[in-house]
């Protein structure tokens, strides 16, 4: 007889099977088996942690630097941080109104556990990067999706935010540049935000993990700079994962109000305690030391961005708003759905990408991934060599279908 099978918790049936993991498993597969897999699909750089920073972790198990340390993050740490904040943007931030937690994804998880209750609402622009609705759901909270247009360039339309807005909005997460469109929002937008933010009292989440990967001149928009007096209800959200190619290492910080940061310090001390105190020594080496690594990276980026947008742009039917910063491409391919191969249809995203896969053998993530269905994202964290073999193999592809 065999054993009844063990329920789980609601919380985690409420959560979507992420769409993605079908054609990561897919192209996974595929790889095994031996196939000439070009991979888009990957969202983290493609250059190595800068050597003095892996030197400073390995510095730090060598010294024995290996035992629990301050749930927040080590106070050095949590200094240099604040250091970066106010000579990068001139925000005063004490280090108790720090938390360095194990990425930043998990500041966010943090963040969400220690501000909402069932029944409040997160405007989420979409498309959202995919972990933001999971994260709200699994605190209790609904997130609220407020739709952008790649006719506007993904900026956020004060009108149409409006139209979203209730009273049991608690917050709002701005994310720009954006995972997964790399665009940015306008001063014009935040300026709309700032104004209902400060007269309804909302949370502002600002992820800035991709605010050193920009490809524009001049100063990026932020809130916080367009509305100083909004400092006491906005957690900004940044991490060494992105600029400093530390993916792996699980570096991510948090900064905001003290009764917030302190909030969420209670979370994280019941669950995952500190982050890993070697990946806190190679952090402040990263946020100490000569900060020019991003902008190196830039550089091979912005080659290859105007390369894929150019290139995508030539193709019958696809458009692509020019990304300003991160490393993605967001290409609205939707004038092929509806289109078949071999007898096969191709209804939408989810579709296309798994032909792309299977007769491409490329893998990009289908757009309904970030609740985008026309679109395809496209990573350029990767060579230029494989971009160039990748857009052949697009357009071929493209053009086999009827
Ligand atoms: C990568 C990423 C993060 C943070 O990632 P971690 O690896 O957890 O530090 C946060 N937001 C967005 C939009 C991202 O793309």
């Amino acid at each position: 007889m065999s054993a009844p099978a063990i329920s789980l918790a609601d919380r985690v049936t409420q959560i979507k099977p992420s769409p993605t993991l079908a054609v990561n498993a897919k192209a996974k597969a595929l790889k095994a088996s031996g196939a000439d897999i070009l991979n888009f699909s990957v969202g983290e750089p493609d250059f190595d942690t800068p050597l003095h920073v892996r030197e400073a972790g390995k510095a730090a198990i060598d010294e024995g630097f290996t035992r629990y340390t301050a749930v927040p993050g080590i106070p050095e740490l949590r200094e240099a941080i604040a250091r970066r904040f106010a000579e990068d943007h001139g925000w005063q931030y004490d280090p108790d109104q720090i938390q360095v937690s194990c990425g930043g994804k998990h500041g966010l998880y943090n963040m969400a556990q220690a501000l909402l209750n069932p029944g409040d609402e997160v405007l989420v622009p979409t498309p959202y990067w995919v972990s933001y609705p999971a994260i709200i759901q699994l605190a209790g909270g609904t997130p609220v999706l407020v739709p952008l247009s790649d006719k506007r360039d993904f900026d956020l339309d004060p009108s149409t935010l409006s139209q979203y807005v209730t009273s049991k909005t608690k917050a709002i997460i701005l994310n720009s540049p954006s995972n997964p469109t790399g665009s940015l929002f306008s001063e014009e937008a935040l300026q709309a935000v700032a104004k209902l933010a400060l007269e309804r009292g909302w949370v502002i989440i600002s992820d800035d993990i991709y605010d050193t990967i920009t490809y524009i001149d001049g100063a990026l928009p932020h809130i916080l700079k367009i509305e100083p007096k909004l400092k006491g209800q906005t957690l900004i959200l940044n991490g060494v994962s992105k600029s400093f190619a530390m993916t792996g290492w699980r570096i991510g910080y948090t900064a905001g109000p003290q009764h917030i940061i302190a909030a969420m310090n209670k979370i994280q001390s019941q669950s995952t305690s500190n982050p890993s105190s070697v990946a806190q020594k190679a952090a402040l080496c990263a946020v100490t030391g000569p900060q020019d690594f991003p902008a190196e990276m830039c550089k091979a980026f912005l080659e290859r961005r105007d390369y894929f947008v150019k290139e995508l742009r030539s193709i019958p039917g696809v458009t692509c708003v020019n990304p300003m910063g991160a490393f993605y491409v967001f290409p609205n391919m939707s004038s092929y759905y509806g289109r078949s191969f071999d007898g096969k249809p191709i209804e939408n995203s989810l579709d296309l990408a798994d032909y792309l896969l299977d007769e491409a053998l490329l893998a990009g993530v289908p757009g309904i991934a970030f609740g985008a269905d026309d679109f395809i994202r496209f990573s350029f964290a990767t060579s230029l060599e494989i971009i160039q073999e990748g857009l052949h193999r697009l357009k071929d592809a493209l053009n086999n279908l009827s």
